[in-house]
């Protein structure tokens, strides 16, 4: 599970999906469990409604999308609110600089988007120093000629990657995990669940 930094807009239409459903997971584990994640704990769930209205504004401009107009889930307040957002953005701040949250999140979008911007915003509407930013990306990735798997963790693929395990960083790639733990090369994955039609709710 992750917070995507970028603004909701530079997200492709599936992670804009993903980062909705998340958030609500997020929620429930932070604020309903009160499991620390992150750097956020139950203290900070105004902070957590306001990522969460955030996809839901974006989704209301996008075509196809009815998450914005007739959400289905709207997420529970457990708390009286405790954190302010100034005060959860300042400690988010400390653990590490939101100039870095948003330049990693654009780094990991390249590798997703497989060197080719897939955002909802406009390429030439995106502000300079964005396009900047992943104009970098775009020549670091020629630079290593791909994403460079092994420096992300995996998980366990589903469906059809079964019993492969998937780059976390691109998403793209898995490789076979033998019975005797022995790993495979990387190749591209199979399609999976995301790669489906999806319902926008
Ligand atoms: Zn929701
Ligand atoms: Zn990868």
């Amino acid at each position: 599970m992750r917070i995507w930094w970028v603004d909701f807009g530079e997200l492709d239409d599936q992670r804009l999906l993903g980062a909705h459903n998340e958030i609500h997971a997020l929620h429930t584990l932070i604020v309903k469990q009160r499991h620390p994640w992150g750097g956020l704990r139950w203290e900070d769930e105004a902070f957590i409604h306001y990522v969460h209205a955030l996809t839901i504004e974006e989704a209301k401009d996008r075509p196809g999308f009815t998450m914005g107009h007739d959400h289905l889930s709207p997420l529970p307040r457990y708390t009286e609110f405790v954190n302010d957002l100034w005060h959860t953005r300042k400690e988010l701040t400390r653990l590490k600089p939101f100039s870095q949250r948003i330049r990693q999140d654009r780094w990991h979008l390249w590798l997703r988007w497989d060197g080719e911007y897939r955002g909802a915003t406009p390429w030439l509407e995106l502000p300079a120093e964005t396009q900047l930013d992943y104009a970098e990306c775009h020549l670091k990735l020629l630079e290593l000629g791909g994403c460079p798997h092994h420096e992300f963790n995996t998980e366990q693929g589903e469906g059809p990657n079964r019993g492969y395990l998937l780059c976390l960083g691109c998403k793209r790639a898995v490789r076979q995990k033998h019975p005797d733990g022995s790993l495979g090369d990387w190749e591209p994955r199979g399609r999976g669940r995301s790669d489906q039609a999806m319902t926008r709710r």
